[in-house]
């Protein structure tokens, strides 16, 4: 009898054949890594846009973090749609990420409001604060018999929110003072979030780490065509202010600001849609920012106009920040209202989305819709990126 039959050779075969499986498994599901990412770092550090999976995040828990808070601007009436988006929020993020949230309103939460929102998201640290009277109210260079007008007539005039008084409250707090709410004063990252908001993608590295790591100063997912009517003499202001102030605006000196103006010297009205942001604290807090907010704020027409937040930000943006500065976070699946944005399949960006299709009666497809400024900004990007190019060589 030969000692080694040809039949116990089968069990060996089949336990290499095994282990090749085993072994090829592991490759094909590893989260996908560009050549010049070394796994340890990222894993570490989670400041790339990667895809991990959920089990690498649980054994290995980010152990750096960003001085940032989420914030929400809220009412108590928003309770149930707020608490919707929280789960959702820590669902596709905040679980592993754990930062806090910092609701705000210049109305007291009721108990009821802070119970919901900690059963929403049982785990996270959450702060409630009152914005201060001073932030809410008629500046005393605003004459609030001619607010009233205008608004009754924006009213009249369909204007988009227009004749609603709390709104322009809202806006102008949003542009010009939520930076300095006391319990945001140690912090200098935000992320913006909303009642009703929802995210399609988890988020599986740190966008704050991500920002800071690449210099960035403001992020946004979302970007279209501001109502015109609601801003009528923004442009022109905007524009004053920069003269005033002796502001290069020139592409030379890789200023945002021309993305902005049409081929007559007009804005655009293109803008970053401010429901989602992340964004510098200081970029806001900085006393330049503080100086245009002001100017702006002199006009009366947050009140006598409907100035947004969202171009006012923008503009702001165009003015002190470089096209290099700003950051699409095109992997992340979004929707506010039924705007979504949602990663392209060629793209290959975003993390497991479930994301709906094409346009419905509750969900657009905001990337293909008429008023998108996408594919205007990704023109923008691809010309101040020859244009660096180009100095490059110049200098080289
Ligand atoms: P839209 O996104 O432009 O349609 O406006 P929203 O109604 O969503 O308001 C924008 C943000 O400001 C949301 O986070 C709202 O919860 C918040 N907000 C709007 N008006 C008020 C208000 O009068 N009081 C408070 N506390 N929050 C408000
Ligand atoms: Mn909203």
């Amino acid at each position: 009898m030969r000692p080694f039959s040809p039949f116990s050779r089968k069990p060996l075969l089949l336990l290499g054949f095994i282990s090749v499986f085993i072994f090829l498994y592991n490759v094909a599901s590893h989260p996908r890594v560009e050549k010049t990412m070394q796994p340890t770092a990222y894993y570490n550090d989670y400041d790339e846009a990667v895809c991990l999976p959920d089990r690498v995040l649980k054994k290995q828990p980010p152990h750096q973090k960003a001085k940032a808070a989420i914030v929400i601007l809220v009412r108590n009436s928003e309770q149930v749609a707020i608490a919707e988006t929280l789960e959702n929020f820590q669902d596709k993020f905040n679980n592993n990420f754990d930062y806090p949230y910092v609701f705000l309103n210049e109305q007291e939460f009721t108990t009821e409001f802070k119970d919901a929102m900690h059963q929403a998201a049982p785990n996270a640290s959450m702060s409630f604060g009152l914005v201060s009277v001073e932030h809410w109210s008629y500046p005393s260079w605003v004459n609030q018999t001619y607010a009233q007008e205008c608004r009754e007539r924006m009213d009249a005039e369909n204007v988009f929110y227009g004749g609603l008084e709390s709104y322009h409250h809202m806006c102008r707090y949003q542009s010009g003072f939520f930076f300095n709410h006391p319990l945001l004063e140690n912090y200098d990252w935000y992320w913006r979030v909303e009642p009703g908001v929802r995210f399609y993608c988890d988020i599986t590295y740190d966008p704050f780490l991500y920002m800071q790591k690449y210099n960035k100063q403001y992020g946004f997912v979302v970007t279209l065509l501001e109502l015109r009517e609601t801003i009528p003499t923004l442009w022109k202001t905007v524009k004053e202010y920069a003269r005033s102030r002796r502001l290069d605006l020139s592409e030379k000196k890789s200023s945002l600001f021309p993305y902005f103006e049409d081929d007559n010297g007009d804005y655009n009205l293109c803008h970053f849609w401010s429901n989602f942001e992340i964004a510098s604290l200081n970029l806001w807090r900085s006393p330049s920012y503080r100086d245009f907010f002001n100017y702006l704020d002199q006009t009366g027409n947050f009140f006598y106009e409907r100035w947004g937040d969202a171009p006012v930000h923008s503009l702001a943006a165009g003015l002190f920040l470089s096209t290099d500065e700003i950051h699409y976070f095109e992997d992340f699946g979004y929707q506010h209202d039924k705007y979504r944005h949602c990663p392209s399949k060629e793209s290959g960006l975003g993390c497991r989305c479930e994301c709906p299709e094409g346009t419905t009666d509750e969900s657009i497809d905001h990337d293909q819709h008429y008023d998108t400024c996408l594919p205007k900004w990704r023109d923008w990007v691809k010309k101040s990126n020859a244009r660096k190019k180009g100095w490059r060589n110049v200098w080289a």
